[in-house]
């Protein structure tokens, strides 16, 4: 009895000691454990299981699982249906369910845990049914997370809108998503493998490899523009941003190249910058852009010593036109502005809608101060041509205000508010002109572009006429030649002098007009001399350079002396310094081909001017022509005395004849005498004449 007591007694010992040695196990094991009872109440709750649930194990204890204030989803998020749960299955079909994945809301931390169930039910001895079930949870959070983070990256990757390719660490391609195909053309086959470089176009800057690989060192990611390749189309401006990804030592094991094509937003960004800086009827620079170009141009200025004008334009009732016809009209007219401004100013002249129905142009490197004016006249005669808007006939003009630089000002705003002033003033003075800002600016330029349209009627208005100067034989005294000068009898100036008048014919280009008149009434003077059987040698011309350089010079001579039958060996041309100046290649053959055709050529004013000694050498002149400015005190300035000996050894040496100009006295007559000049002409023997002159008689003019 005793030894059954003892034994029962060793027996329930080691029982409690077993049960002991279980709860603490059941207690400290990491794993997360739950004891459930037959209806599915939880009746064991280890610690683990509270850290990971975050609850209390009262809260659970005596409560059925699911209801302990979780909220439980399935992977896909869909609710957790009661009678799936793996620790009601396993009671129900005595099986144990492994692995499945439930999502818990906690509600304290606002977030879902993930855990795997394992539920294993057990049995009494001889019971089929179970008594209990013991359920372990696996933390899965973060391998969720990370799963989650994957098929988002995936998910991303091929939908996103921008184009990514992936490069190992030697750059080479290892993969690209569909983006990248649509944006490039190019498929992962077409890359894979090539070196990154291979989508760069040539656009680029050579140095864009070097650029990238400094900039990606040692900093994670490196953003900028890069041009890139398209498999069939047009190379496009790309954004693109490189990512360094690195393995867990921090070495860069693979980059992720994002790009966008920018082509559009490049096109929008040119535009933007266009209409920031220009008028979008008109597309002329606007104020901004025409500020921004004064500016730079007058530091050029200032530098070069250079002048600059703005003209100022306003049309002159645009209101009316505007309120009788239409914005629509108005528009139009503003278009036509522009255009014909345009049409009429040099490249390097800026046209600007200041405003409305202003318009500012700036000329930068003007020759003088009188040039602006011609522009302005220009202007103001385009205006006064209707033009046809919108089926209308609208009867424009403009007024213009000039302001130069440096005179009236030395900055932009100065420069413009003196040309809107001067503006002003050609309203005062009756619209349709232009004034300077200072006046008597306004009164010379005036003046020189009347003249300039006056002298363009001269020719219809047989207003030119030839007066013709002897030429002598300084020896005999005797009549050499006779030297054609052009006055012009202005209608209300009277007779003008060739020194008022050839240089506005030169400026204007009627000087080729002008000089073929010339040329074709000396010829047919002379034709006329040699009717009349008068032996005289020689009609000399004078040429401008601009005539000669401007026109088709050498036919025009050649057609000129066929028409008045006239032997070339009469005709002598006298070309200033300025003819030569170019010394080129045509310019040289067109004298060879006057002088092969039997025309003499004598340089005029020499000694004065742009003559290179060198071209005496290459051109095939006869005689030269001593200036009178050194003839008219060459018995009192011993320097001009010197230089015309010079000029008269030098002509000889080099076997060409000599002639002075502007011989006034017999003093200056003998000088030239003892000096060895071969010709003269002056006052002294006659001033220039017209044909019928008798002095030419006196000097030797007679049938032959
Ligand atoms: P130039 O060819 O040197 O002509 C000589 C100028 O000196 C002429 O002036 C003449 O009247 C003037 N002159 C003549 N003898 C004397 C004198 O003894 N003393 C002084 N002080 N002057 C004298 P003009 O006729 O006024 O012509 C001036 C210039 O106009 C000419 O200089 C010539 O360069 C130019 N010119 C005249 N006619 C023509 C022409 O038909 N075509 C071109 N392109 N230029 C012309
Ligand atoms: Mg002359």
């Amino acid at each position: 009895m005793i030894l059954q007591l003892t034994k029962s007694k060793l027996a329930i010992d080691t029982l409690r000691i077993s049960e002991a040695k279980y709860r603490s196990l059941f207690e400290n094991i990491d794993q997360s454990v739950i004891y459930l009872d037959a209806t599915g109440m939880v009746m064991a709750v280890n610690q683990a299981a509270e850290q990971l649930l975050g609850l209390p194990r009262d809260m659970l204890i005596g409560r059925k699982f699911v209801d302990s204030c979780f909220n439980v989803i399935k992977e896909d998020g869909s609710d957790f249906p009661e009678e799936q749960q793996p620790s009601l299955l396993s009671l129900r079909t005595g099986k144990p369910v492994e692995g499945v994945v439930m999502g818990l809301f906690n509600t304290e931390r606002q977030s879902y845990l993930w855990v795997a169930v394992h539920s294993v039910p057990e049995f009494r001895v001889g019971e089929h049914q179970p008594h209990q079930v013991l359920m372990t949870l696996t933390d899965i959070t973060r391998q969720k997370q990370s799963e989650g983070k994957l098929s988002m990256a995936s998910v991303i990757f091929n939908n996103i809108g921008e184009g990514i390719f992936v490069t190992d660490k030697d750059k080479k391609i290892i993969s690209v998503n569909e983006a990248f195909t649509t944006i490039t053309g190019f498929t992962q086959q077409d890359v894979y493998g090539k070196s990154a470089h291979f989508l760069h176009s040539k656009k680029n800057n050579l140095k864009i490899d070097d650029e990238l690989n400094k900039a990606t060192e040692g900093v994670n990611s490196w953003q900028g523009e890069i041009w890139r390749r398209h498999k069939i189309s047009m190379d496009f401006p790309s954004w693109t941003t490189v990512s360094e990804v690195k393995n867990s030592s921090g070495e860069a094991t693979h980059y992720v190249h994002v790009f966008m094509d920018i082509t559009h937003f490049k096109k929008t960004q040119d535009h933007l910058g266009f209409l920031a800086y220009h008028d979008p009827l008109t597309k002329l620079p606007n104020r901004l852009l025409l500020k921004d170009r004064i500016d730079h141009s007058l530091q050029n200025a200032l530098r070069e010593g250079s002048q600059a004008a703005v003209l100022f334009l306003d049309i002159d009732r645009f209101k009316g036109i505007n309120d009788t016809y239409g914005h629509t009209v108005g528009d139009g007219l503003l278009r036509e502005t522009a255009k014909r401004i345009k049409n009429l100013v040099r490249k390097e002249d800026t046209v600007s809608r200041y405003a409305g129905d202003e318009f500012v142009v700036f000329m930068e490197n003007i020759p003088d101060a009188k040039s602006p004016a011609k522009l302005a006249q220009k202007l103001i005669d385009t205006f006064n041509t209707p033009a046809y808007i919108k089926g209308y006939r609208l009867k424009i003009s403009t007024s213009v205000g000039i302001s130069l630089f440096p005179q009236n000002g030395k900055d932009t705003d100065t420069l413009i508010k003196n040309a809107d002033a001067a503006m002003y003033r050609a309203k005062k003075e009756g619209r349709n002109n232009f004034q300077y800002y200072s006046q008597e600016l306004t009164t010379e330029a005036s003046e020189k572009i009347s003249m300039e349209s006056a002298l363009r009627q001269s020719l219809e208005r047989h207003e030119l006429i030839l007066y013709y100067q002897p030429q002598v034989c300084l020896k005999t005294g005797k009549l050499v030649g006779v030297e054609s000068l052009v006055r012009w009898m202005h209608p209300t100036l009277g007779l003008m002098s060739p020194r008022q008048f050839i240089p506005i014919a030169e400026e204007s280009g009627f000087i080729v007009a002008l000089g073929e008149w010339v040329l074709q009434n000396a010829c047919l003077q002379m034709r006329r001399w040699l009717d009349q059987g008068l032996n005289v040698n020689k009609i000399a011309v004078n040429v401008s350079a601009v005539q000669f350089a401007r026109s088709d010079f050498v036919a025009t001579v050649e057609q000129i002396l066929q028409s008045t039958k006239l032997a070339p060996s009469y005709l002598e041309l006298e070309l200033t310094g300025g003819s030569f100046m170019d010394n080129s290649e045509q310019t040289i053959k067109a004298l060879n081909q006057l002088v092969a055709a039997g025309i003499d050529l004598t340089i005029d004013d020499f000694g004065v001017g742009c003559f290179s000694f060198n071209n005496l050498k290459r051109i095939p002149v006869k005689k030269l022509k001593i200036n009178s400015s050194f003839i008219v005190d060459v018995l009192t300035n011993i320097n001009n005395e010197t230089i015309t000996r010079a000029v008269i050894a030098l002509g000889h040496g080099l076997h060409l004849q000599v002639i002075a100009m502007g011989i006034e006295s017999k003093a200056q007559q003998n000088c030239l005498v003892n000096l060895g000049c071969d010709e003269g002409q002056g006052y002294l023997y006659s001033s220039p004449v017209l044909p019928w002159s008798n002095i030419f008689q006196q000097l030797g003019m007679k049938p032959k």
